[in-house]
């Protein structure tokens, strides 16, 4: 029997996809990305972004009965029957090229190729689903309910690599949170918190440990709904007591129930801070300000200049202005 797969939108290995390919190797079967006249007897793809629900459709309407779609950006509801949930990933089954042709901005082809190897090799997965939390934006609570352990750090190390990808949606949340941080420094991993860690639930001895641990990229963390200032902001200073604040993200959510002065303030906050701010926009929303102000923000801009003064928005306004006269 031969398995198609279709990694739909990921930027990274797909988990799902790769448990999907071991547990199919398993019994024997031949598993591959989806070739163009090539028969397969079932075809399984995955989509994070909800972005992705026209293409699933076309999907859907090329292969029929024979495609089954999973993921966020697809289904809420679907999840991996439990003999392929609990399968190891196929390190195999993504190549160098695959991951490096998913990369958008990442400087040369020789820089863009040592950061593909390095995720391909890398090991990944969750030792914790669920959350503590139940944010109104999330889908991690709907999909995945209450916090539980699933896994042990060394249960997702990739033998090619010191390099580990963590999941977990909440791990400063977790009751084992130092013990897993310590073991990966001892382990001598480098680690990708991936999801990002609560900044709120970070104390000394959490802060003391993340320091410890040697990070694949900056540490980040989200400042989302307003209500949480004081949290964040403690969270913060305590944090940056152990890392310097120039290694941190806050990835600050736009669009969902703060007005554009609270985005404005958050953002002037964190600044403050000497932390580097990240705009993520609800949803994707079609609002050309905020657009406007994440290109803003995310490419640096605002170090040059005022929102008020960045040409584009200025442009923008202006054309807005002609079309309501032209009416
Ligand atoms: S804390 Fe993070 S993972 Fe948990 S519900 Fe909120 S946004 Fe989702």
């Amino acid at each position: 029997m031969k398995i198609g797969l279709i990694d739909v939108d990921s930027k990274i290995p797909n988990l799902a996809l790769m448990k999907i390919s071991s547990f199919y190797k398993s019994l024997g079967e031949q598993v591959e990305f989806v070739r163009d006249n090539v028969k397969y007897e079932k075809i399984y793809a995955s989509a994070i972004f909800t972005r992705s629900k026209d293409e699933c459709e076309k999907l859907i309407a090329m292969y029929g009965d024979k495609i089954e779609i999973g993921g966020t950006g697809w289904s809420l509801q679907k999840e991996l029957p439990e003999e392929i949930e609990k399968m190891k990933p196929d390190y195999d089954l993504y190549s160098i090229e695959e991951i490096a042709s998913r990369m958008k901005g990442i400087g040369t082809k020789g820089h863009k190729y040592k950061k593909a190897a390095e995720i391909v090799n890398a090991g990944i997965g969750f030792t914790s689903r669920g959350c503590i939390r139940n944010c109104g934006f999330c889908f991690v609570p709907k999909k995945e309910g209450l916090f539980r352990s699933v896994a042990e750090i060394k249960d997702l190390i990739n033998p090619k690599s010191k390099v580990l990808i963590l999941h977990d949606n909440n791990l400063t949340a977790d009751p084992y949170c130092i013990d897993k941080l310590h073991e990966i420094r001892d382990r001598g991993l480098i680690v990708d918190i991936n999801q990002g860690c609560d900044v709120r639930l970070v104390n000394d001895d959490i802060a003391k440990a993340l320091s410890e641990v040697k990070h694949l990229r900056s540490i980040h963390y989200a400042w989302d709904l307003m209500g949480y200032e004081n949290q964040v902001m403690d969270g913060i200073k305590t944090l940056s007591k152990y890392i310097k604040p120039y290694r941190h993200m806050c990835f600050m959510l736009v669009g969902f129930n703060t007005s554009f002065d609270e985005d404005m303030y958050r953002f002037k906050k964190l600044v403050e801070m000497k932390v580097d701010p990240f705009v993520m926009i609800y949803n994707q929303l079609p609002d050309t300000k905020l657009k406007h102000f994440a290109r803003w923000v995310n490419s640096r801009i605002y170090k040059k200049c005022r929102f008020e003064e960045y040409g584009p928005w200025i442009k923008e306004q202006n054309g807005q202005l002609e079309l309501k006269l032209f009416r």
